[in-house]
Formats: structure tokens, sequence, C-alpha cells
């Protein structure tokens, strides 16, 4: 993916008029707030992509980096860290190690809510950073999708054909060095009503490094290395 291209394209990006015009609204009465589609970011060499659902009103649309500023992303660096995928527990203070981070769409919806036509649209920035993803090295990699839209987006790209029941722990297999992996999403709601907890959490995280880890093990057996691959 050519970084610049993709992020200029995406800046400009006004295909979705209803959530353009939301982004001018939450600018009036937020000016500060980055209010504009939210790219990709994270470690480039990644093996494991994090798709959430869109960006939140206090957290990316504030910031402009996913999953940074609202309690999403407080639950979610929490588990980064304690498995060594992030620096910081704190989500504005974390760089990211092996994994990237973005949403299935990119531009802030009214309520939280996307509506399908622009799950759609955004679809095609989504499918765009899973190819670039796909080919960033070799070994296995895992998309983590939060929530059943992330879920939906992503396997409607990957296996466009099947229906496919999302459910927390699900996994799909795109190929024997890929896989999704479905998760609740780690929203307020999820956790407060402990439909979600980091239990649940960590123990698919721990599933996902195996799964990734596993092609690193193989290399190393068969070379004989023991040192510097990026695992
Ligand atoms: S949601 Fe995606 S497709 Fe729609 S305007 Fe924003 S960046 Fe463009």
């Amino acid at each position: 993916m050519d970084q610049g291209d993709y992020r200029t394209r995406l800046a400009n990006c006004r295909l979705c008029k209803r959530l353009v015009e939301h982004h001018k609204a939450i600018k009036l009465i937020h000016p500060s707030y980055f209010a504009a589609p939210v790219p990709i970011w994270g470690d480039e060499k990644s093996k494991i992509l994090i798709v959430g659902l869109a960006p939140g009103l206090h957290g990316a649309s504030r910031t402009g980096q996913a999953f940074v500023g609202d309690s999403s992303g407080e639950f979610l660096f929490a588990s980064l860290f304690k498995i060594g995928w992030a620096t910081s527990p704190k989500a504005d203070e974390a760089k990211l190690h092996k994994v990237m981070i973005t949403n299935a769409v990119k531009c802030l919806p009214p309520a939280n809510k996307p509506i399908t036509v622009e799950e759609k649209r955004c679809s095609k920035f989504l499918e765009e950073e899973i190819v670039a993803f796909r080919h960033n090295g070799s070994g296995n990699r895992a998309i983590l999708c939060l929530g059943g839209i992330a879920f939906k987006v992503v396997a409607g790209l990957t296996h466009p054909r099947e229906r496919i029941r999302f459910g927390h722990g699900v996994s799909l297999d795109v190929n024997e060095n890929l896989k999704i992996f479905g998760s609740y999403h780690p929203s307020r709601l999820n956790v407060n009503t402990g439909r979600l907890n980091s239990r649940m959490f960590n123990s698919l995280l721990d599933r996902i490094d195996k799964f990734v880890n596993m092609r690193g093990d193989l290399d190393q057996l068969i070379t004989g290395s023991i040192g510097g691959s990026c695992k």
C-alpha cells in the first residue's frame, strides 16, 4: 500500500455525505477534535490487525487514532500491554508491537451506528489495509475483529459468498497462514454488563499469539536460527 496515497485519499474522502455532515457538526461543538476519516496506525511489520467498528466520539474522533482516548481503548490497551503487544497500558503513550489498529468504517457515525451502505463504501479502504497487511512479511497472521459489524465486514471481504455466524472466540480460516478471530466489542456497555471481561479477552489474545508465533517456531526448527526474526 502506498501510505502517502492511501492517507491522502482517505483524508479527502467525502463519499458518505451523512458522515461528512456529522463531522462538520462535531467540529462546531468541539473545534479541537480530529473529526475526519481516521487512518490505520501501529507496527508496519504487524502480525495482527485489529479491526474495530468506527471512531468513537470522544476517542478516535477526538484524537485521530483508533482506540485512543476512550474507555474501549483503555480496556483494549490494558490487554495489549499484558500480552506484550503495546509498550504501555495507556493508549496515548503506547507504541504497538506486532499490531496495527483500524476501524471498519473510518468516519464517526451518528449514535455509533454506521448504515450498511457506509460499511460497504468504506470497506474499500479496509480491503486495501488488509491486502497490505497480508503482504508485509512471512508467517502466520491474524485479524481480530472487535464486534459483530467489524467481523461481518471483514468476513464479507474474505468470504463474500458465505454467511458466517459471529460470536466471541469464533475463528475463520482465510488460508493456512491467515485466520480471522471474532471478539465482543470492548464497549463500555459490554464491559459494564459483563458481556466481555478481561479474562475472556486475554484468553482470546493468547490463542492469537500462539497462532501467529507458530510459523516462527517452525522456521526456527527448520533453519536452526534462534534470533533475529520478527515474531
Ligand atoms: S466512512 Fe469511509 S467511505 Fe465514507 S466518507 Fe468516511 S472514509 Fe469515505
